[in-house]
């Protein structure tokens, strides 16, 4: 008898009879003798709906009462759930974070979990009952809701899981049946992949694959918690996150990742002496802005260009922040741009071969690409190109590396 926790996202309870189709599905492994908790997101379009309502009334919304709206959604889909069990003659109890208590940071809007009580869920287990957990939701210290951040519900599912310590968690999916080499939407020839290792799987989701939330896999990899991505209507083999094996190595690129979320803000001439680094980038941190690349540029008439890259909701926030510091310390201009691409190659395999960025460098030359910036870690090779190239990047570089699935047409 396995404890499962299984997550189904939005577009997975996006109707009633979608919500019934899951409340079937459930019941079926339940039926076999599993022990069930399942977490759900809100049904789909749920949450971009209440953000659109709060913003009717508040330009700015207040962030504890956006949280209160947020989780309202998956508090929805999980009484509709429950109440579908309920009818089908099973017994199911739905929870929502705080009477879980799943324990939060205080950050409304991106609060962090800190720790998860089990009481409740064992309870309800024991009591032969299938539970329904509201994912994306917390309570802080005060005693206030929190949510986790867009996406979150796959985080819930994990930290759940770790938990309660259930044999394994599994991420359902409505339109993909696991995880792919790329995003099948840009690469028609993507494959599925049996198994990638928890660190993979953090570059890709870190990097820009929506397929899994970074939260989650940081704490399935934390807690050695496997995780099983697969599809909701098929019982097609889906995909394996788990730690590393030997055999992973073998493979050179496992994956390409991309986002179009990131913009670039230059910084022309700026006088090159010690301090000025650390005098351009703490007003950006101190505003809670995530800068990912930075290159800077030796230069021999003592000054050098700094270029760095900042999520695109933050670009106008920084283009702002950074035009004040320039002017004080005299440097040119202030250049900004958002038409641009991160595209990024990653697999463990890098570790031990070498001539793997030359070969990525080499495919987009030959498709006249121009590389902007450049980033590498251990297992992650990442480059910003404009944005227009996107797909042609992905798609070469995903046959570069022999990751094209043949037996698929384009
Ligand atoms: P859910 O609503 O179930 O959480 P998401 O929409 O968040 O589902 O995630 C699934 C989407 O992620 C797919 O539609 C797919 O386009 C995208 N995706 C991006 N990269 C990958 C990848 N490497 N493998 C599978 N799907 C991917
Ligand atoms: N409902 C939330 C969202 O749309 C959380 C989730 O679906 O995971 O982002
Ligand atoms: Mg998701």
């Amino acid at each position: 008898m396995a404890l499962i926790v299984q997550k189904y996202g939005g577009t997975s309870v996006g109707t009633v009879e979608k919500i019934k189709a899951v409340a079937t599905k459930v019941i079926d492994s339940y039926k076999k003798g599993d022990r069930m908790v399942v977490v759900l997101s809100a049904m789909a379009g749920k949450t971009d709906g209440l953000i659109k309502l709060a913003r009717q009334v508040a330009s700015e919304p207040d962030p504890r009462e956006m949280d209160v709206l947020l989780a309202t959604g998956e508090q929805e889909s999980v009484a509709l759930f429950s109440m579908a069990v309920k009818d089908m003659g099973f017994e199911a109890q739905s929870m929502l974070g705080f009477q879980i208590a799943i324990h939060t940071d205080h950050i409304f809007g991106r609060a962090k979990i800190n720790q998860v009580e089990t009481d409740r869920i064992l309870k309800a287990l024991d009591e032969k009952k299938i539970v329904a957990i509201a994912g994306f939701q917390g309570l802080d210290e005060k005693g206030d809701i929190t949510t986790l951040g867009r996406g979150g519900s796959d985080t819930t599912a994990v930290a759940i899981a770790a938990a309660v310590k259930a044999d394994r968690c599994e991420i359902f999916k409505d339109d993909v049946e696991g995880i792919y080499t790329t995003n099948p939407d840009v690469c028609p020839k993507a494959k599925k992949m049996d198994t990638i290792s928890y660190e993979e799987m953090l570059e890709m989701a870190s990097l820009g694959a929506k397929v899994l939330e970074i939260r989650a896999v940081e704490f399935a990899m934390k807690y050695n918690v496997p995780v099983y991505v697969r599809s909701t209507f098929s019982d097609k083999r889906g995909t394996m996150v788990v730690a590393e094996t030997k055999d992973m190595e073998k493979v050179l690129v496992s994956g390409v990742a991309y986002s179009k979320n990131e913009s670039r803000v230059t910084i022309r001439k700026v006088p090159d002496r010690p301090g000025i680094a650390s005098g351009i980038f703490q007003p950006v941190f101190e505003s809670g802005i995530v800068v990912d690349m930075i290159v800077q540029n030796t230069s021999e008439d003592g000054s050098t260009d700094i270029t760095f890259t900042v999520p695109k909701p933050d670009f106008y926030r920084t283009m702002k922040l950074v035009s004040q510091v320039a002017q004080d310390i005299g440097a040119e201009k202030v250049l900004g741009d958002e038409d641009i691409a991160k595209v990024s190659i990653v697999g463990v395999g890098m570790r031990t071969h070498a001539g793997v960025a030359n070969r990525m460098f080499a495919a987009l030359a030959a498709e006249n690409i121009n590389i902007m910036m450049i980033s590498t870690s251990e297992i992650k090779i990442s480059v910003v190109i404009e944005a227009k190239y996107l797909e042609l990047a992905v798609r070469t570089l995903h046959k570069t590396f022999g990751l094209d699935d043949e037996t698929k047409g384009e």
